[in-house]
């Protein structure tokens, strides 16, 4: 029997009668992460892993009917075992594991192998089916170590202190940003952040995660000289606003997995791009598919015609499963136009 199946809704467990992560409102819901994609309103009832409670509640509401599980402890509904596991995305994303007659099945939602110091770090779960997602599913995509890009940014920040120019680097507001904060250099000048990423900085730090001090950029008056000297974060749709005209002399990058494209770095107008993604690269996706043990592997939004003959040359039973999600890593949907890869 099948454990999760695709229906109009979103993916569906039969014996358990909820939905994880669905696109339309159901009555019981499972949810992996609260990226808006995979976190969506009006549901009756919400489960999801105990340290998302905070950012869910920010993102749904505070009033939604809101149940959480910590990491690995086990809930039996209608007979079917569900446990989180960390799946290394951002503060509180979760893989799902279901056991039902026998079975086992993990759905990863989104997930990263590498830790990055401000979420707990992806678990690999052993199943006999497992759910992938495949937003890098090319071998194309090789990230770089976290604590390379890190450097690249503090020196790119550090160059432009020094002629006096602004830094405001662009990325996803939540999860990416924190990541960034959390490696920054703080002896380099002040931080300053834009009003959609700091609510998120407070659930990190009452989690416990170390972020450094930061100044909302609109308390900060364009004639202040720290100004120049300072480093801004803000969300990718902010680049070519009048919020970021307030700056002046400023240079812009542009942190997300899509920056390994150089077509992305040219579309959205920035002086620089740094790879930097929340999601597994091709090795890390083989190597969670190849940790859980799994004999079959359905594949989601991504590239999934790639992933899924790659995994039938292995010998696995592989195929697609049609989702709704969308791309988190620039919160502007759009599908690269070119594969020519960044030198
Ligand atoms: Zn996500
Ligand atoms: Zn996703």
């Amino acid at each position: 029997m099948d454990l999760v199946i695709a229906r109009p809704e979103g993916l569906y467990c039969p014996p358990g009668d909820f939905y994880i992560d669905p696109w339309r409102p159901v009555e019981r819901s499972v949810i992996t992460h609260a990226h808006s994609d995979h976190a969506r309103r009006g549901n009756q009832h919400y489960l999801a892993a105990a340290p998302g409670a905070g950012i869910l509640r920010a993102q749904l509401g505070q009033n939604i009917n809101l149940q959480t599980l910590p990491y690995g402890e086990q809930l039996l509904h209608h007979g079917v075992k569900l446990s989180f596991h960390p799946a290394g995305h951002m503060l509180g994303s979760a893989q799902v594991r279901l056991e039902f007659g026998g079975e086992v099945w993990v759905a990863s939602g989104d997930y990263k192998t590498e830790p990055d110091g401000t979420c707990a770090p992806f678990e690999p779960v052993r199943c006999h089916t497992f759910i992938t997602e495949s937003m890098f599913g090319l071998p194309i995509y090789r990230w770089q170590p976290q604590a390379q890009i890190l450097a690249e940014i503090n020196q790119w920040w550090r160059a432009n202190a020094a002629v006096d120019k602004t830094s405001v680097l662009l990325c996803h507001a939540f999860g990416k940003a924190q990541r960034v904060l959390h490696g920054l250099d703080t002896s380099l000048g002040p931080i300053l952040v834009h009003g959609a990423v700091e609510p998120i900085n407070q659930f990190y730090r009452q989690s416990g995660i170390h972020l450094p001090p930061t100044i909302y950029a609109r308390e900060v008056k364009k004639q202040d000289p720290m100004m120049r000297k300072a480093l801004v974060l803000a969300p990718p749709a902010t680049g070519t606003s009048n919020w970021v005209r307030r700056f002046g002399d400023y240079s812009d990058a542009l942190a997300s997995g899509w920056m390994r494209l150089r077509g992305t770095q040219r579309r959205h107008g920035v002086d620089r791009g740094f790879v930097l993604s929340d999601h597994a690269d091709w090795p890390g996706l083989l190597w969670a598919i190849e940790q859980s043990g799994a004999e079959r592997v359905k594949v989601t939004h991504g590239s999934i015609g790639v992933l899924v003959r790659h995994l039938r040359e292995q010998g696995l039973d592989a195929m697609g499963l049609r989702t709704e999600y969308g791309d988190d890593e620039n919160n502007a949907a759009f599908e690269p136009e070119s594969t020519e890869v960044q030198a």
